[in-house]
């Protein structure tokens, strides 16, 4: 489909039409595009742009990212479909390893999704040889590698379900999330919820990166500091801030 650059709806256009291109060629599933649509409608009332709180988590994730021991970043079929070259990029920077993980698993979807990231530059891929399985969670949904978010110490799971977040959690992780839903449960579960659209998280959360390997004394400040629940109500502020400032309507020239 020919989505013309004028639209003012452009990159959301384009981002759908990479979905279900991707969904077409079995890497997204149709349930993917359902979670992409609750994520858009977020989006609007957040305003489309990183908020302050979000880069406070986006920071405070890169700390945790680069102190980490076993660091492993999660990758779905949305994820795989938006943000494969931002993902294969942050893991490089950290450095830290990436495993595939499908609520929705099939293997062939495994394999296409490990395709598409060495595509983007990944020499190295988890998750197609599952060998342990996550407490607490039934079926396939609880598959995961030893080396790679079995034995992690700090995972990063954008888009993930809230019930794996909370798995996770309870084995001790340091769970980072990106879900633009302040109040799903992965963002009320994760140790550093990442209220921020995926696209725009993922090469913020690669700038600290960078900028705390050169700094390591800030990143031990940061972890050692890090909070939480002040962090997600500042979420919710902001966010009843941009419904206030809307309700409150244009402000009157004054003469
Ligand atoms: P939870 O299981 O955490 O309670 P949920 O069941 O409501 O959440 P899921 O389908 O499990 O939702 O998770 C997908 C989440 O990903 C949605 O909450 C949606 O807001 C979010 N999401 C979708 N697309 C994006 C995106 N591009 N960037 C950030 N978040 C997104
Ligand atoms: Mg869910």
């Amino acid at each position: 489909m020919k989505i013309p650059s004028s639209h003012p709806r452009y990159r959301s256009l384009v981002t759908r039409e990479r979905l279900v291109q991707a969904w077409k060629a079995g890497i997204v599933v149709p349930e993917g595009l359902i979670a992409h649509g609750r994520g858009e409608a977020f989006d609007y009332l957040l305003g489309e742009e990183t908020s302050a709180p979000a880069l406070v988590a986006e920071k405070a994730a890169a700390a945790f990212l680069v102190r980490a021991a076993s660091p492993v970043i999660s990758v779905n079929g949305n994820v795989a479909a938006l943000a494969a070259k931002e993902v294969v990029r942050l893991a490089a920077a950290i450095p830290a390893k990436i495993e595939v993980n499908l609520f929705h698993r099939t293997q062939p979807r495994v394999r296409r999704i490990a395709q598409v990231l060495r595509k983007a530059g990944a020499n190295r891929v988890l998750g197609l040889r599952p060998d342990a399985r996550i407490p607490g969670l039934d079926s396939k949904r609880a598959l995961a590698q030893r080396a790679g978010i079995y034995g992690a110490d700090v995972v990063l799971v954008p888009l993930e379900d809230g019930d794996r977040t909370e798995a996770l959690v309870r084995m001790g992780k340091v769970v980072i999330g990106v879900d633009l839903n302040p109040l799903s449960r992965t963002s009320r579960h994760a140790t550093v919820p990442i209220v921020d659209e995926l696209t725009r998280a993922i090469p913020n959360v690669g700038k600290f990166v960078r900028e705390l390997h050169r700094n390591p004394k800030e990143g031990a400040r940061i972890v050692r500091t890090w909070n939480k629940s002040g962090n997600l109500r500042a979420s919710y502020s902001f966010l009843n801030w941009r419904l206030r400032t809307l309700a409150r309507g244009p402000r009157k020239r004054s003469r």
